[in-house]
């Protein structure tokens, strides 16, 4: 019984501390700030009543205080190392881009529905570039097929990209898409629940959803950062996930473990929608305050509405049913409660 209490005292703690740290929401709904630990970003999934309570608008808040937020000032540098064409099981074809960048060494990815969505960096014209070269990194028009010669130009579809004298791409209507905005999903890696079927989390059916929508709409963009655990890497999750069995919640756990509630960063998923000239975007989240972290400081990219993604757990579709995401999503509504009573206008 004692160890029991002892569980339940510490969780309390940093519960409390939790409540504390985090970004809270003043009486006229502008955002101010906590002590700065942990993370602006709170929970993103709360139920369908909140979902589609929360505002669907970007908040409204000053310059001013938008320059004080824990948001990305600068864009990082990254570059689009190669694409390809993906058949899915799904239906849509989608292009796989993959990111190299200067803030990590991880493969950042875009998946990417239009074959007309460029990448600014893949196809810049690269010293002592090929045609060959060109199609193999995907830098191509149109579609590849046996014994094609030109990267530029697609006979089939009668398409040619054109260059500025210094190998930027030019982007014409004919050839690349310029319809902004089109909605856009940042979608952090969650090896368990893509991969090993977890019923802890619902990753991979938010993953699919994003997918489904955005496969509709025939144009948009998944990013998706290699940020495990939100941020904190597989190890320390599967660790949070022991901690979760004794009796801590998703957000205590993390900070047993002294990591923040949230350790994700989102200043790769702007460089990386701006690469792809994706910069009006529809972001499909239930999270308000991750609309701030995609725009930055200096509002590189502009966000016209949030797109709610509602679990479907609680539609009559079915969704993912275990006792652990039970605990996991109301761990989310505790929180998204605070944006409830004051909303972001
Ligand atoms: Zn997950």
């Amino acid at each position: 019984m004692a160890k029991v209490r002892k569980t339940r005292l510490i969780t309390k703690e940093l519960y409390d501390r939790a409540e504390q740290e985090i970004y809270f929401k003043t009486e006229d709904g502008m955002l101010a700030e906590g002590n700065g630990d942990i993370s602006l970003l709170s929970p993103t999934i709360s139920s369908t009543d909140v979902v589609n309570n929360l505002p669907r608008k970007p908040p409204a808040i000053s310059d001013e205080l938008r320059k004080k937020l824990p948001i990305h000032g600068s864009v990082p540098k990254i570059r689009c190392v190669s694409r390809a064409r993906i058949p899915t099981t799904k239906g849509p074809e989608i292009f796989l881009h993959l990111y190299e960048n200067e803030l990590d060494s991880k493969e950042h990815l875009a998946i990417v529905f239009g074959e007309d969505i460029r990448s600014r960096t893949l196809f810049e014209q690269r010293p002592k570039d090929t045609q060959e070269e060109r199609m193999v990194r995907g830098a191509y028009v149109g579609r590849l097929f046996p014994g094609r010669i030109y990267a530029d130009e697609d006979e089939e579809s009668q398409k040619e990209l054109h260059f500025t004298e210094k190998g930027q791409l030019i982007r014409e209507p004919e050839t690349t898409y310029m319809g902004n905005p089109c909605p856009v999903r940042i979608h952090s890696e969650c090896y368990t629940g893509e991969t090993a079927w977890s019923a802890r989390c619902d990753c991979g059916e938010q993953l699919d959803e994003a997918g489904r929508i955005i496969g509709e709409t025939g144009h948009g963009c998944i990013v998706y950062l290699r940020q495990e655990g939100r941020g904190i890497g597989l190890g320390e999750k599967l660790k949070a996930y022991n901690l979760q069995d004794l009796g801590a919640d998703t957000i205590q756990a993390n900070l047993m473990l002294k990591h923040p509630a949230d350790a994700r960063s989102f200043s790769l998923a702007t460089a990386i929608l701006l690469d792809l000239g994706l910069s009006e975007i529809d972001l499909l989240t239930n999270n308000p305050d991750k609309i701030l972290a995609v725009e930055g400081k200096n509002q590189d990219i502009k966000v016209r509405q949030r797109i709610p993604m509602v679990p479907l757990a609680w539609t009559t579709e079915g969704g993912i049913k275990s006792k652990e995401i039970e605990g996991y999503l109301s761990a989310k509504i505790e929180h998204m409660g605070h944006l409830l009573e004051k909303p972001l206008h």
